[in-house]
């Protein structure tokens, strides 16, 4: 990858200002001075996957360039306060750091352990529990099927659990505005391209704001933006159910614990309220409208299944739900980080496929540098070039929730 000259005149426009947007625009702006203009369509972030996301954060990846991602972001998220305080004010994440529990049948525990070696490879604290280990930990947990757990335990330079998703986005947002950045709103829907590189940005009232370079962060609206420079990015809507549940009490240590079948249910708070949700029942349409929340899922699939795996799940009561859309990569469900390609000045943070919101500080950090000058600094974000489409190079990642 080529370096370049550092050009402090230089406008980079962002579209979609959710937590990629405003991560990248909050490097661009604080480390690099650069005037960095966020389009965001809706202020008020009401279907941004940011504003409607579980917030966990892992490190029990399948690989490396994920387990990376994901410890640098833990130690920025760990430090936030310090990291994006703007004056005197500190923003706070509630960040907690229970771990996650995966679970794996006879079937599944050669993968597991495969994982976890790799994991304590990249220096993940990640420890492999036996069925009696998992009984003295978790006695509350029945272990029908189970053959092997491993929970990410929280050590100096790793920890899994689960944040405040908007206190991220809205801190990102509020550190790049004080240092410079402007988010303005509107959307995005055209662009003026000579010789392959995008001069300006078309807003939908007909504004033209100059380019020099051009961050796609539009989430699970990523596609349409990409196809109107003739690109087809593999990003589509797909919608994914919380429950959220009130439970006779709490579990003491839960972690987020991930079901060999599928479902995964966490803590939300210390009086037995409890998330929990799971890939949807049969075909994983596109663009099903959030307000279609699969109820049955719970009462048919989840509620039995929770209730096997947890006895005192039996008698508990939904509270609440909603419904946020994965920005989900069909090509091999991770991020498409980098140049996009047929274009100069056209970059993409996009593609996550429900594991974005922890991976934000190290992916706004790396397209900052990326844009600014030309190569990743600090974390090599290579592995997530679009390049790996054209060369049907999928970089599969077993762990993807
Ligand atoms: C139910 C659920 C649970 C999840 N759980 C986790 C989890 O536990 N851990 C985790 O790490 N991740 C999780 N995720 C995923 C995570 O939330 C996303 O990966 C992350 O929020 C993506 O951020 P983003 O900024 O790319 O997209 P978004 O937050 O969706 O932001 C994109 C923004 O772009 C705007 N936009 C779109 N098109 C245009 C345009 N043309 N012009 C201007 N603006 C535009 C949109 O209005 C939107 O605000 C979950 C997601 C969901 C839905």
């Amino acid at each position: 990858m080529r370096n370049q000259q550092l050009d402090p005149s230089m406008n980079v426009v962002i579209i979609g200002g959710g937590v990629m947007g405003a991560a990248t625009a909050s490097f661009l702006a604080a480390r690099y001075g650069l005037r960095a203009t966020v389009l965001e369509r809706d202020a008020s972030y009401a279907r941004a996957s940011s504003a409607l996301s579980v917030c966990a954060i892992r490190q029990q990846f399948s690989t490396e360039i994920n387990i990376r991602i994901s410890q640098e972001s833990l130690l920025f998220y760990r430090d936030i306060g310090h990291q994006l305080a703007v004056g005197p004010d500190r923003p706070s994440i509630g960040l907690v750091e229970p771990g996650y529990l995966y679970l794996a049948t006879e079937a599944g525990a050669r993968v597991l352990a495969e994982n976890q070696a790799l994991q304590a490879r990249c220096g993940a604290d990640v420890a492999l529990l036996s069925l009696p280990e998992l009984t003295a930990r978790f006695p509350w947990l029945s272990l029908e099927q189970i053959a092997l757990g491993s929970l990410g335990l929280s050590t100096a330079t790793s920890g899994e659990g689960w944040f405040d998703g908007y206190s991220a986005l809205q801190a990102f947002r509020q550190h790049a505005i004080a240092h410079g950045a402007r988010f303005v709103q509107a959307e995005a829907v055209d662009f003026d391209t000579r010789a392959g590189a995008v001069q300006s940005v078309i807003t939908r009232q007909g504004e033209r704001l100059a380019a020099d370079a051009v961050l796609i962060a539009a989430g699970a609206w990523s596609s349409p933006v990409a196809a109107v420079l003739g690109v087809d990015l593999p990003i589509r809507a797909r919608k994914r159910d919380v429950f959220a549940l009130q439970a006779p009490g709490p579990l003491p240590g839960c972690p987020l614990v991930i079901d060999p079948s599928g479902f995964w249910f966490r803590p939300d708070g210390d009086t037995g309220q409890f998330l929990c949700g799971s890939p949807p029942r049969g075909a994983d349409l596109d663009d099903v409208p959030l307000e279609q929340v699969d109820h049955g899922l719970f009462d048919e699939w989840l509620w039995p299944r929770l209730a096997e795996r947890v006895p005192m799940f039996d008698e508990l009561r939904v509270t609440s739900s909603w419904a946020g859309y994965y920005e989900y990569n069909t090509f091999d469900q991770n991020g498409l980080v980098g140049r996009l390609p047929g274009t100069d000045n056209v970059f993409v943070a996009a593609g996550f496929s429900g594991h974005g919101l922890q991976q934000a500080p190290a992916i706004g950090r790396g397209m900052a540098e990326l844009i600014a000058t030309g190569t990743y600094a600090s974390l090599d974000l290579s592995p997530l070039h679009l390049e790996r489409l054209a060369n049907h190079a999928p970089l599969l990642e077993r762990n993807v929730i």
